[in-house]
């Protein structure tokens, strides 16, 4: 590539530097650039996730992620439709599998109300009535706003819009570090930029460093791998089921999906990594993320903060297959362990921890360095919330 000047430099062309990127050409039109390290758009966790549209139950009103879910799930299910991507419409339930579960099942409908989310506690009658295979004890949560897409289809028809509204996309394009204040050094040559934005997902702490940025934030990575239900298994899926999650911790716990295609996935799990992109195997760690993983790993669970022990042992067990099954039957009737086929590709949480506290950190964080923004922390649902999260990063850009 020849040099190459530009106003905006987005690294990363997932949903949320895509949607930064023609939210920055829209208000600015300015020459906005995005580089991506692989040969196309989408391949890591914006094309590889649930694609659940998230309501907006679980988040506590006044968080970043309570304000943009609930906006966001409006915005894309408005964007679907208008782009004719399939949606599957039929909500989901939310279901306690021991009584020990009501006071967090209460409190996640209080969350709702206090969102503004639809949703309704609902008895086991009303549950049979819109999930017939669901089990519960005493009450359920149905949350209506709740919808699926294939994440790989919005991704298309997102870097489609970018592209004809005038984003530069640069493919095979890795940022490989600073050239003094205002360009950077890629596998393609020197880039001269007015602005950064980094929205490098698994890798964004790294780039964040380089600019003196998040220096007390670590990205740890977690598999989510999934299973494909049998479509002839006794336990039949209309939206969503899901449990009752651990408040305490960011993820949601195994759940059945029914895709916009027909089938049914069950999962994720999310599995603590050694490597960054360890898709499969020890394929993907390097020395220098192996070693720092594996330390800091060891000392979340000597601290055993946030209930990391817990959570850790949990996983562990699901990466058997009858672990799997075992947690996913708590939530339906009808299941049996052969009826979990091999599923769809895993995907990688880019999760954000602060290495003062080894709190795992459940809000979206950004945050400002010398001619750049830094998406920290973009975990579920920044899908759900891509549009509206891209103006408020937008709306945080100081241009110097
Ligand atoms: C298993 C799983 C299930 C999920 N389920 C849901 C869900 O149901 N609903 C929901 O709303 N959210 C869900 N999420 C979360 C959602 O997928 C993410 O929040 C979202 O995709 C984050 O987008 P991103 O653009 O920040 O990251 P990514 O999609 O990871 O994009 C980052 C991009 O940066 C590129 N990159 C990295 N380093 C460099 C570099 N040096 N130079 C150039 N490019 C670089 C990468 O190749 C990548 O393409 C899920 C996530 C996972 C993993």
């Amino acid at each position: 590539m020849a040099a190459v000047t530009c106003d905006f430099l987005v690294v990363g062309a997932g949903v949320i530097g895509v949607s930064i990127a023609r939210e920055l050409r829209r208000r600015y039109h300015a020459r906005v650039m995005i580089i991506e390290k692989e040969p196309s758009p989408g391949q890591h966790a914006s094309g590889r996730n649930s694609g659940v549209l998230h309501a907006g139950v679980y988040y506590k009103a006044g968080t970043l992620k309570a304000r943009l879910c609930v906006e966001g799930n409006r915005r894309m299910r408005e964007y679907c439709r208008e782009k004719q991507i399939p949606l599957n419409d039929n909500g989901k339930v939310i279901v306690a599998r021991s009584p020990d579960e009501l006071p967090a099942l209460r409190e996640l409908y209080a969350r709702a109300q206090a969102n503004g989310v639809r949703a309704e506690l609902i008895d086991g009658r009303t549950l049979k009535s819109i999930e017939p295979c669901a089990r519960t004890v005493e009450q359920a949560l149905y949350v209506k706003d709740t919808a699926v897409v294939n994440p790989q289809r919005v991704m298309e028809s997102l870097v489609e819009d970018a592209r004809r509204e005038g984003v530069d996309l640069h493919m095979d394009c890795a940022w490989h570090s600073r050239e003094g204040r205002e360009a950077a050094k890629t596998s393609q040559g020197r880039i001269a930029y007015g602005h950064l934005v980094n929205c490098a997902g698994l890798f964004a702490d790294r780039i964040a460093w380089a600019f003196g940025v998040g220096t007390h934030y670590r990205i740890l990575p977690f598999r989510g791998q999934f299973y494909r239900l049998r479509p002839e298994s006794r336990l039949q899926v209309r939206g969503n089921i899901y449990p009752v999650p651990d408040l305490r911790n960011p993820f949601l716990g195994v759940h059945f999906t029914r895709r916009p295609e027909g089938d049914v996935t069950v999962g994720p799990s999310a599995l603590p990594l050694l490597g960054r992109e360890q898709y499969r195997g020890l394929r993907g760690i390097t020395v220098q993320d192996g070693l720092a993983m594996t330390t800091y790993l060891f000392g979340l669970f000597r601290r055993n903060q946030d209930h990391f022990r817990s959570i850790a042992w949990r996983e562990l067990r699901k990466r058997s297959r009858s672990g799997f099954f075992r947690e996913a039957q708590e939530l339906g009737v009808g299941l049996e362990a052969a009826d979990l086929l091999p599923g769809k590709a895993p995907g990688i949480r880019a999760q954000l921890v602060d290495t003062r506290t080894s709190e795992l950190l459940n809000d979206f964080v950004v945050e400002p360095g010398p001619r750049s923004t830094h998406v920290l922390n973009a975990v579920s649902p920044a899908f759900t919330s891509s549009a509206p999260f891209a103006e408020h990063v937008v709306g945080l850009i100081k241009r110097d």
